[in-house]
């Protein structure tokens, strides 16, 4: 059954539009975005549980090693497979609703962006792309691996990678909510993900009183976090840490950076937790934060840590 159209009053499309309206620059991933996340949000990838029990969880989390390490997950890579294409196709659909024929792409690349999603989808289609051998490097966001792969196939290796962890992300969500009761209250002090490992993808102050969070934008997870650490280093001298707004877009969100191993991360203030499909909509609205810290030399952390599948 196809997913039903989302209605305008969806939250998620609701910030999408308003997105598109405030940066329209932004426009083209916005549209990208409206096209996939119906097909995330019904995708079925038929995960079972993790099989931890809460003495495992809290062992595993006291060594500092993250929840899905190291584990057998189970999940349906022929749904992962199917689910790639599908996504693949509603962005070709997407991209050509917006650019008719005779339109310029208003962009540079946006051409050649419309033309690697073609091929891919054609490569899918055609099932010439071993999913079940790349899941594993797309999982850790290990684009080296699939290169030559995708080499041989001639389509865009990095492509190959977001779409696949946009195809994985729902069974990343199933498993960060079965496993975050689980792991309620134990301490977790690392800028990495305690379920999955990857990098936090955006910082959040929650609450009236701030509280600083970090958010994972593969399962979701959510985990508090000390305001004065750096992420990746550890650093707590708020001396060589500084933070910068974007000039005429208010005080919501943010850019952190660290002098010690310049790296940087995204801080929103969030009353609510961000529900998780939103997240990377919100790393999106905020790319202009990332262009700043880019520009003064910082960099965000591509550090992942294992997962198996
Ligand atoms: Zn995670
Ligand atoms: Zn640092």
């Amino acid at each position: 059954m196809p997913p039903k159209p989302f209605h305008a009053a969806d939250p998620l499309i609701a910030r999408l539009r308003s997105m598109a309206r405030e940066s329209p620059a932004l426009k083209d991933a916005a549209a990208r975005y409206e096209a996939i996340l119906p097909l995330l949000r019904t995708a079925d990838l038929r995960t079972a549980a993790v099989p931890l029990t809460v003495d495992q969880v809290r062992q595993k989390l006291e060594k500092g090693v993250p929840l899905l390490h190291d584990v057998d997950l189970e999940l349906d890579v022929e749904a992962v497979q199917e689910l790639m294409l599908k996504l693949a196709r509603a962005i070709e659909a997407a991209d050509a609703k917006r650019h008719s024929p005779g339109f310029h792409f208003p962009w540079a690349g946006a051409a050649e962006a419309a033309s690697s999603v073609r091929k891919l989808r054609q490569v899918l289609e055609g099932r010439r792309l071993d999913i079940a051998a790349l899941l594993p490097h797309i999982a850790k966001n290990d684009q080296a691996s699939v290169e030559s792969a995708a080499r041989q196939l001639e389509v865009d290796a990095g492509l190959v990678v977001v779409l696949g962890q946009n195809a994985l992300r729902p069974a990343f969500q199933t498993w960060g909510r079965q496993l975050a009761p689980l792991s309620k209250g134990i301490p977790w002090n690392k800028g990495a993900c305690y379920v999955c490992g990857a990098a936090a993808m955006l910082g959040e102050l929650q609450d009236n009183d701030q509280v600083k969070h970090l958010r994972c934008g593969s399962c979701g997870a959510d985990w508090v976090f000390r305001r004065l650490q750096c992420t990746f280093c550890g650093n707590e001298d708020h001396k060589s840490q500084q933070y910068f707004f974007a000039e005429g877009q208010g005080e919501r969100a943010r850019v952190e950076v660290c002098d010690t191993c310049k790296g940087y991360l995204k801080v929103i203030a969030a009353f609510a937790p961000t529900p998780s499909e939103m997240l990377p909509v919100e790393d999106l609205a905020t790319v202009h934060l990332d262009f700043i810290a880019k520009e003064r030399g910082y960099r965000k952390s591509v550090v992942y840590s294992q997962k198996s599948i």
